[in-house]
């Protein structure tokens, strides 16, 4: 997946933002191989294992695939997943890079019989060049438009059976046309503490790291539910852990890295902080426009929707409402900031 950038304006990365972060090595050792050992996602995970055991024996291409959700969940590791267990090859690219129709057609004349395309960020696809998929992926075959003119003729190419597996952090920003050709659908779901747990406990068998159980759990805890910060957090801990002479991270340890870190208890950032305070402090507690916020905390709305909002909705920090965010009383709590009520917070507490 492409690395995107998670740096603020001060040169500083964001040890909980979701994203690989720039310059950040890519723990490809701490990527689960196989279905068995992706943690959480139960649900998913079950009918997923059905429907390669089903496509395995029929000797068939797996159907295509959209994994929505937001990042670091999980679904770059699961498209690999497929392409193991498939036992096929994975080629992998990203809406943005697309840049012409000639790109994606040069990509899909040159599949193998049953490679897993993977298309991270399809959201982000220009929808001149995604209509070239639509026939791709319905029935394996390529319109292309050979000359100029009135001398142009257009030939149809066949493809071989490849399976298409699309990633995104919204479905809502996919054409529909889109959507509907993916005959797999899967919503990833934030992780629990206790998957976390199991996460951070077996990257930390990986690279070696002593910890002790309640130490993993500190971090589940405060990872947003991503199994990509529970990782960042266990490594950042190791550092701290590697100046100490045990070199095993306990509790006390965790808790002291993690304030150092600016990570509080609940996993907020000062990011995180920042949006709720200004709801609060500038829009007296909300309601407000998600355009008017973006501006507010010089953050681009598309991330504030796809990387901040899930997280603090989650959490009961902030509530939609038809006229825009608004802080809850947990917020304040959280945040300690004495509760003054405006007419749209009474409705909602
Ligand atoms: P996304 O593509 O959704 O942004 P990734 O698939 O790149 O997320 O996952 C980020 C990292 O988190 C992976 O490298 C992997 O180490 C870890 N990870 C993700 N999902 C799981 C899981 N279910 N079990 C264990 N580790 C996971």
């Amino acid at each position: 997946m492409p690395e995107q950038e998670a740096v603020f304006e001060d040169g500083s990365s964001r040890m909980v933002a979701p994203e690989t972060q720039l310059g950040e090595v890519h723990d490809l050792s701490l990527r689960p191989q196989n279905l068995e050992d992706y943690v959480g996602q139960e649900e998913i995970r079950r009918n997923l294992e059905v429907f390669i055991a089903a496509a395995k024996k029929r000797n068939h291409a797996l159907d295509h695939v959209l994994l929505s959700g937001p990042p670091g969940l999980g679904k770059t590791t699961l498209a690999n997943i497929f392409a193991k267990e498939m036992g096929v090859q994975i080629r992998s690219t990203s809406g943005p890079v697309i840049e012409r129709q000639g790109d994606l057609a040069a990509i899909l004349t040159n599949l193998e019989p049953g490679t897993i395309l993977f298309i991270d960020e399809i959201h982000r696809m220009n929808r001149v060049i995604e209509e070239v998929l639509y026939g791709a992926m319905e029935d394996f075959t390529l319109d292309i438009i050979i000359g100029e003119g009135p001398s142009a003729r257009t030939v149809k190419l066949e493809l071989p059976r490849f399976t298409l597996v699309g990633a995104t952090t919204r479905t809502g920003l996919l054409s529909s046309p889109l959507r509907d050709r993916f005959g797999i659908q899967c919503r990833l779901q934030y992780y629990s503490a206790e998957e976390l747990q199991i996460i951070v406990l077996r990257s930390a068998a990986k690279l070696e790291i002593e910890i002790v159980e309640e130490a993993a759990l500190e971090m589940a805890r405060r990872a947003r539910g991503t199994p990509r910060v529970a990782n960042r957090i266990l490594k950042r801990c190791r550092d701290f852990a590697d100046l100490q002479t045990s070199g095993v991270i306990g509790l006390a340890l965790v808790q002291e890295s993690l304030e150092k870190l600016g990570v509080d208890l609940e996993g907020l950032d000062s990011m995180d902080r920042m949006i709720l305070e200004t709801i609060i402090h500038k829009f007296k507690g909300g309601p407000v426009g998600l355009g008017t916020l973006s501006a507010s905390v010089s953050e681009e709305k598309d991330t504030l929707e796809d990387v901040y909002e899930p997280f603090l909705l989650l959490k009961g920090f902030i509530q939609r409402t038809p006229r825009g965010r608004v802080a809850t009383e947990q917020a304040y709590q959280h945040l300690q900031i004495p509760l003054a009520h405006t007419e749209s917070q009474m409705q909602l507490f």
